[in-house]
This record gives structure tokens, sequence and C-alpha cells, in this order.
């Protein structure tokens, strides 16, 4: 019990660093009530993006897909950004390249709603374009607010997009995917997007080599590595 409190003080510090960090000066209580709860660090993130409008992005999106999953999740997937089928769900991955993630996911031995899935840029960009560095900038804290809340034990990036804006590099996927970076006290994996891995079929080393990535994520969590892998 005494542990869960520890982790809850350190989790609302965290969002106190990041409101600083955001320019706040001053903090605004709810009004009291019986009822009134308190938000959760990532609830509190939700609420700070609000409505946002904050790059042009917020033109061509219908929903923003803020992010799903566990709020204490040991993994937290980070792609690029919505896609149309996110766009119209509200909810990141959902649409093909969603359902093989889904199903990697399954294949370490694990469901959806144990994980965080989230993305660089919340809205979609239009024709699916890569999002620009600027909107990338515009985005990012609310990201980095989303991994301080959740505090995973790793971040799995998919694509070069969500890898070179998560540990600031330009270096090539293939270069640095495979192996664990960091980025604060967090590791990351850099892998491929499932979006990637639907394009390369039928070759199946791309998939191949994915699976290699989660399973090195897998062995540093202490956790079992299921055979269902190797049938991606
Ligand atoms: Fe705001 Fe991010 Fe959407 Fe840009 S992409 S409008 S910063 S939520």
């Amino acid at each position: 019990m005494v542990q869960r409190d520890e982790n809850w003080v350190r989790l609302f510090r965290q969002y106190l660093q990041y409101q600083i960090h955001v320019g706040l000066t001053e903090v605004l209580l709810p009004a009291a009530g019986p009822d009134r709860q308190l938000s959760s660090p990532l609830e509190a993130v939700r609420e700070e993006l609000g409505d946002c409008t904050r790059c042009r992005l917020h033109r061509s999106k219908t929903t923003i897909v803020f992010g799903e999953g566990d709020p204490r999740a040991r993994i937290m997937f980070v792609g690029e950004g919505p896609g149309a089928d996110e766009d119209g769900a509200g909810r990141p991955f959902v649409g093909r390249a969603g359902q093989l993630l889904t199903k990697m996911i399954r294949a370490m031995g694990m469901d959806r709603s144990e994980v965080y899935i989230t993305n660089v840029v919340k809205c979609r960009p239009p024709e699916n374009r890569d999002p620009k560095d600027d909107e990338i900038a515009c985005c990012m804290p609310f990201l980095e607010a989303q991994i301080r809340a959740v505090h995973p034990e790793v971040v799995v990036t998919l694509g070069r997009i969500a890898a070179s804006a998560l540990l600031k590099t330009t270096d090539p996927l293939n270069r640095i995917r495979g192996q664990f970076h960091s980025r604060g006290d967090i590791p990351v994996m850099p892998s491929y997007h499932p979006s990637f891995l639907l394009r390369q079929e039928p070759d199946r080393r791309p998939k191949a080599e994915a699976w290699a990535d989660l399973k090195m994520v897998l062995a540093r969590l202490g956790l079992p590595i299921p055979g269902a892998g190797d049938k991606l």
C-alpha cells in the first residue's frame, strides 16, 4: 500500500513538473464536492490537451486520438499518427496495421488492454502524409507527459518517425532497431511500423526482425517468450 501511494506521489510530482514545463504558474483546483474525484495523471494530460488547435493538423482531423490502454502498463507502443480508421474511431491502431499490432501483442502473451498504445501526433495528417517537424514539436510535450504518467518499463517505437522523434536522431531505422536506447530512465526499443510489415508481405524477414525486437522486450521484462510470434 505504501509503495502504491509513493507511486501516486511520484506521478503527481511528474505531472506538476510538466505543468511548470509548459508555463503554468497557477494551479486551479476543482470545486470540492463529495462526488468530485481528482484526475489521474494520464487523465490530467488529456484534459490539458483539450480540444487542441495548437498545430495545423487540427484542421484535417475528425477526432483527437489520444491513446488507450493500461495507465500503468509495463510496455508503451508509440506510432507516428492516426490514419483514417483511427481518426474515425478515435482510437489508435484499429485499422489493418492495428490488427497486426494486436496480433503481435497477443503473440507476446499479452492483451491489448495490458499495454498502452499512442502516437507522436494525436491528429490525422491529411492524405496520410508524414507529420511535419513543427507539428511533431507541437504535440511532443503531450507524448512526453503520457510517458511520464504511465512510466512504462519499456517504450517500443513503431516506425522511423516515432523513433526519431523520441530518440532525437536522424539515423535510419534499420541502423537503430533491434537494440535498446535510453531516453531518460526508460529504455526504448525502435522497431518497424506494422503498416511497413504489411507492405513488405510476402517477404517474412521484416516480420521476423520485428518479432526479434519484441522478444528482446519480453526478455528485458523477465517475461516468458512464447513461440507464437514465429508465425506472425
Ligand atoms: Fe494539437 Fe497534437 Fe492535434 Fe497538433 S496534432 S492539433 S498539437 S493534438
